[in-house]
């Protein structure tokens, strides 16, 4: 059970209690209008979103997995392709390629520290088959996309950015989400800018793909009734949502300040622990989505802090090369060995908005406490003999 005192990676609970009034007031407006699913506030989001990333357009959808799905689908990806991607991501990165009967190609992630695709095993994971990279730019920051895009344009693949975790993450000044030919976004509550229930966008500069997104988004109709070429799917995304995430674009100044400030805060506390904190790849301003560490001995410490009511999280314990639903890939233990090695010592510090900074003390200490049970008391003895 929570207790009053008890500490998690998320809470909305409290952005709730400080934002309740224009909150209700944005429901009360759009049951109101009588108009409920892709009206004003859906195009007046896209709108906004899209400008926020100075993009030519956006469309909301109904989640970040159907965005990527979408996005996938409208790049031109068919059954049977191979799409390239990373293990260590959300399931729905692979779920959205397996949808369409593509098939996720994993590669394994950088030992740089920073969780991101090693752009120097892609070329060797492409072969006649591969149409696609989805670049994960994971817990909010981005990956190296200045290379990613070189290597898609020497062999004519499609690069769609899955920006689940990473909304106002820059890399070398310019917007994730800008660099590929289209780009996902969930709006699930927890992320960066989250709904008060499901939601997802794609952005593109591309006019035609935009049209091929908004066509496949109502069930793959260009004029009303009538499904023209092909059939597809309904990913609407709910007016009162989007006006509620409209609230929330405004305040992602805030957001994002507030969340660089906590783990500018936990780099500076952690500095000389035995947990290692994120390392920040070239040209980026990570966004924090999650403040992951990592440390070999992270299920004795999970525990440990779960004692004393500090609930985290592993953002992911299984890679999903490993997952038993994608064993039709064939992968196994060891074909990605950072990837594997990374999934068992991470996990993610309390990340969100308001958190205080007397929760984020309490945090570190006990962090504190029960690392520095776990070292080995090699010096102690030294000391013992010595003396
Ligand atoms: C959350 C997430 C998704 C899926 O978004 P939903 O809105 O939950 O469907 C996809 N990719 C990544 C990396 C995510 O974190």
């Amino acid at each position: 059970m929570f207790q009053n005192k008890d500490v998690g990676v998320w809470s909305y609970r409290r952005e709730y209690e400080n934002d309740r009034a224009e909150i209700l007031e944005a429901v009360d407006r759009v049951f109101s209008s009588g108009q409920l699913i892709l009206g004003k506030s859906v195009a007046s989001f896209e709108n906004e979103f899209a400008s926020f990333h100075g993009s030519r357009h956006c469309v909301g959808v109904d989640n970040g997995t159907n965005a990527l799905m979408l996005a996938l689908r409208a790049v031109g990806i068919c059954a049977g392709n191979e799409v390239i991607t990373v293990a260590n991501t959300a399931a729905p990165t692979a779920v959205a390629i397996n949808a369409i009967g593509a098939h996720p190609v994993f590669v394994d992630i950088a030992e740089n520290g920073s969780f991101l695709i090693d752009v120097s095993v892609i070329e060797k994971a492409i072969t006649p088959k591969t149409t696609c990279i989805v670049v994960v730019h994971l817990y909010g920051q981005a990956a190296d996309m200045r290379s990613i895009c070189e290597i898609a344009q020497k062999y004519g693949l499609a690069v769609v950015e899955d920006c689940a975790q990473a909304h106002g993450a820059t890399h070398h000044g310019q917007m994730v989400g800008t660099f590929g030919d289209a780009a996902a976004f969930s709006f699930y509550p927890t992320k960066i800018l989250g709904a008060y229930g499901d939601g997802g966008a794609v952005i593109t500069n591309d006019d035609a793909l935009a049209q091929r997104v908004r066509q496949l988004r109502g069930y793959g109709m260009k004029d009303r009734y009538f499904v023209e070429d092909t059939p597809g799917f309904n990913c609407r995304l709910d007016e009162v949502q989007a006006e509620i995430l409209r609230l929330k674009l405004k305040k992602m100044p805030d957001y994002l300040s507030a969340r660089r400030a906590i783990a500018a805060r936990y780099d500076e506390w952690l500095a000389d622990t035995d947990i290692g904190i994120p390392t920040i790849s070239p040209g980026n301003e990570h966004a924090y989505y999650l403040y992951v560490v990592r440390h070999p001995e992270r299920d004795v410490i999970l525990n440990e802090l779960e004692q004393v009511g500090i609930h985290l999280n592993v953002s992911y314990r299984w890679p999903i090369h490993l997952m038993s639903g994608f064993a039709y890939l064939g992968m196994n233990v060891g074909d990605l060995p950072v990837t594997e090695k990374s999934s068992n010592e991470i996990f993610s510090l309390p990340m969100y908005p308001s958190l205080q900074i007397d929760e984020q003390l309490r945090v570190i200490g006990e962090l504190r406490r029960i690392t520095e049970s776990l070292r080995k008391p090699v010096k102690s003895k030294v000391r013992v003999l010595s003396l």
